[in-house]
């Protein structure tokens, strides 16, 4: 079996990684684009043979979950190689690919592509002529977010994608690996956090007792974050509840909510009833009940900072997008307040959840990828 890192081995994002098997069977793990669009840095475009162009020579491509990073260039494989996602996670990506059509960013035949996705579906095991690849949910800062235990040729490899265990899930990431991956003979890892060892990441649950803290102090208050890092939304959501005020976001947020609702069991994930979108009608309760209310770059936000011209802002994602480096920065800067909070943890494995994954597994062999210092895995001391 040949393991071929296509893209990531330097990098954090832009990740595609082959598996091919001694009889020639071929896979590719995630189709990324490149992180992040820096004005120094120009997205550089890649072509695999056989995958992007070509004739076909892979039977299928697995993605591990809706990151632009991992599957931002789906709509550049082969039409007849299919794509494969988490069940849930081609639902999401289907509402937010959905608004970016109507905004014109992509068009309808990329919507279609998306529309075509096969689905995997925890614990079901998908055979792929002679690799078998297992599934296994993660925490991460997307929702349905999966490593892949893949076997062929009698040796076992585990990816694991983008992943954390500070997260809401935190918890069941070892306890998962223990049970389906067991040891494997080579892992490869992702390592976001590697050129950063030494900050300890606040968990989500820490997080949400501050925001808890904020919203009790501030009768109004605006939150910054990712549409689909839907486990920070719902730490916001329960600080929010906690402190009795009402919670607004716009319509298209609502629909990914009321969708998540719909799939999960779990009491964190209840959002049905308790989610508003913003409409002229509730100004006046907004103004007697107080709220937190999520925030984008679009017109609705911006009409409502505008009613609540004193409130408090919370900015609740990655810091980079603010930095005069990242392209879109002045438009953000236009955006976010001078005055915001920061409030944000990290969606990736830290040094010491990186090390418990690896112990977990006992791997032979250690392949990182998404890391700017990918040596650091060199000096980890593992045993
Ligand atoms: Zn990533
Ligand atoms: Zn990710």
């Amino acid at each position: 079996m040949q393991v071929i890192i296509h893209r990531g081995t330097h990098q954090i994002g832009g990740c595609i990684t082959e598996i091919k098997s001694n009889k020639g069977t071929r896979i590719a793990i995630d189709i990324g684009e490149n992180l992040p669009t820096l004005n120094n840095q120009k997205t550089t475009e890649i072509e695999v043979e056989g995958l992007t162009k070509g004739e076909r020579a892979f039977e299928t491509v697995f993605i591990t979950h809706y990151h632009g990073d991992h599957i931002g260039l789906y709509n550049k494989i082969l039409p007849d190689i299919p794509i494969y996602m988490g069940d849930v996670s081609k639902e999401i990506y289907k509402i937010l690919q959905k608004r970016l059509e109507n905004a014109g960013i992509i068009t309808k035949q990329d919507l279609d592509i998306i529309e075509r996705f096969k689905i995997y579906k925890i614990p079901e095991k998908i055979k792929i002529k002679d690799i078998l690849i297992t599934p296994i949910e993660v925490d991460h800062s997307a929702f349905n977010a999966h490593m892949f235990l893949i076997e062929c040729d009698g040796k076992r490899i585990l990816h694991t994608g983008d992943f954390r265990i500070h997260g809401q899930r935190g918890k069941s990431v070892i306890p998962a690996l223990e049970k389906y991956v067991g040891e494997v003979d080579c892992l490869i890892c992702e390592g976001t956090t590697l050129s950063r060892i030494k900050e300890q990441p606040m968990t989500e649950f820490e997080l949400q007792n501050k925001a808890e803290q904020i919203f009790k102090k501030n009768k109004y208050n605006f939150v910054m974050c990712s549409s689909t890092n839907i486990d920070r939304i719902a730490s916001m959501h329960k600080a929010t509840l906690k402190v009795n005020k009402l919670f607004i976001c716009d319509k298209y947020q609502k629909e990914i909510l009321m969708y998540i609702d719909t799939i999960s069991r779990s009491s964190l994930y209840k959002f049905k009833g308790k989610v508003l979108s913003y409409d002229n009608n509730i100004i006046q309760l907004m103004k007697e009940k107080g709220f937190v209310m999520l925030v984008r770059d679009n017109y609705i936000s911006r009409k409502a900072m505008k009613e609540f011209p004193n409130s408090t802002f919370i900015y609740s994602q990655w810091k980079g997008y603010l930095d005069e480096k990242f392209i879109e920065y002045k438009h953000m800067q236009e955006f976010v307040p001078q005055n915001y909070i920061y409030l944000h943890t990290s969606g990736h494995a830290d040094y010491e959840a990186i090390k418990q994954v690896c112990r977990t597994v006992k791997a032979k062999m250690i392949i990182p990828i998404h890391s700017e210092k990918p040596e650091e895995f060199e000096k980890m001391r593992i045993r």
